[in-house]
């Protein structure tokens, strides 16, 4: 893994994108040697933000300790590759996270795999096991049945995905539905958690922060820079079940400096017209998942065994239509915002702005979350990019 003299082209033939991130594009690729059955995967490309040698850190992120000479990628065992910028917090930060998946973790049938890793002067290349089946709530809302026995299958997955993480001391930190995806597209395809670019290894990274995205699925505890455990993947986790059942999220507030208050107060209900269909066991779990104080939440562990979670307590008759078509709803919005969000790290300006534009024009926000989406461009552009902001306002 990990040979400066070896070139990504050489073995992979690279085609159509398959999604963007805030720092990356993400395209399917075909291993060129593999004569009957094609490989295909997923590559992964992180773009550099900013050079040891930059003294305004552009990416606004702080810097790993104690490693101003050395690569955390050589630190961490690719000792062949050409040195990674260790200004570049996010980059290795993601790389080391990987790695520490592919030595402890993986094969997991429910964490995405690495396989190579590749670099050159466009960045560094993940190559990642293809997930083909897509969001984890685009096809709960694609499905023509969906009960608490298909929420519970779900949260089971994600539970068994992130008790393997956390037995090798890695804490997500940004587990979204966004960042689980279906690996294929049969009905029981096994879900993937994936997106490691925020997590960290404990005793070995410098957590990187960075609130981009919503602020829905973060716990109380790092809203308030408070000690992140695996606890606090345990609380994103309860916040996607809140949603999985009732198609809204726990906390809505008129901003963001209200919801998180209502986060860091656990101050959410269940309110009886949405929610008097659902089992008491479901409602007592996500009650249990989402208490404050992160020591008297369930583990990972705990959930493999909960009667619910392992469908003893999951009912089986189908869900409200009306909870499906808020998720609906609830899922298009998210879309939108995560678009927009990488639309302004892509370098392609023309398109992001045309995408822009059919987006805004097919979906009713509000003004607030017009205002929101404005603010967040604004503060991504701090780096400088005028030009990019300017287009956006004409936009919106
Ligand atoms: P973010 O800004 O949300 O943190 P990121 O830069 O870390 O994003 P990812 O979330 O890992 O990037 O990937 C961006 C998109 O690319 C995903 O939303 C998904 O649609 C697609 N994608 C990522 N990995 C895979 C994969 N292994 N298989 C298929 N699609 C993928």
């Amino acid at each position: 893994m990990g040979n400066e003299t070896r070139k990504l082209s050489d073995e992979y033939e690279v085609s159509e994108v398959l999604g963007r991130g805030g720092f990356s594009v993400v395209r399917k690729g075909t291993k060129k040697s593999s004569s009957d059955t094609k490989t295909h995967v997923a590559i992964k490309t992180l773009r550099r933000v900013g050079t040891a040698s930059n003294s305004n850190n552009p990416s606004g992120f702080p810097r790993p300790k104690g490693g101003e000479k050395k690569s955390t990628a050589a630190m961490m065992g690719f000792p062949t590759w050409r040195q990674v910028s260790v200004s570049d917090a996010l980059l290795t930060n993601e790389i080391l996270v990987m790695r520490r998946i592919v030595e402890n973790v993986s094969p997991h049938p429910n964490v995405i795999d690495l396989y190579d890793v590749y670099e050159d002067s466009n960045g560094v290349h993940l190559v990642l096991e293809l997930c083909s089946g897509g969001e984890l709530f685009d096809r709960i809302v694609a499905q023509d049945r969906y009960s608490e026995t298909e929420a519970a299958g779900v949260v089971r997955q994600i539970a068994s995905g992130l008790e393997a993480i956390h037995r090798a001391n890695i804490v997500h930190r940004d587990l979204k539905p966004e960042n689980c995806l279906f690996l294929d597209v049969r009905r029981d395809s096994p879900l993937k958690i994936m997106d490691f670019g925020l997590s960290s290894v404990e005793e070995f990274t410098d957590p990187v922060v960075g609130l981009f995205g919503s602020i829905d699925y973060v716990s109380p505890e790092a809203l308030s820079q408070g000690k992140i455990t695996t606890k606090s993947d345990m609380w994103s986790l309860g916040v996607i079940l809140y949603i999985l059942l009732s198609g809204y999220p726990p906390f809505i507030a008129q901003n963001n400096r209200q919801k998180q208050q209502m986060i860091m107060n656990g101050n959410f209900s269940f309110y009886e017209k949405t929610w008097k269909g659902i089992t008491r066991s479901a409602k007592q779990l996500i009650s249990d998942l989402l208490i404050v104080d992160p020591s008297r939440r369930p583990s990972a562990q705990d959930l493999l065994s909960h009667p619910w979670v392992v469908g003893d307590k999951a009912k089986d008759d189908a869900m409200d239509p009306e909870i499906v078509s808020r998720l609906q709803s609830f899922n298009a919005r998210r879309k939108l915002r995560a678009v927009a969000i990488a639309s302004i790290w892509s370098t392609t300006i023309f398109l992001r702005t045309k995408k822009l534009k059919s987006l805004v024009g097919t979906h009713d926000l509000t003004e607030e979350e017009i205002e929101n989406l404005r603010m967040s461009f604004k503060k991504i552009c701090v780096s400088g990019d005028n030009a990019t902001l300017s287009e956006f306002e004409e936009v919106l």
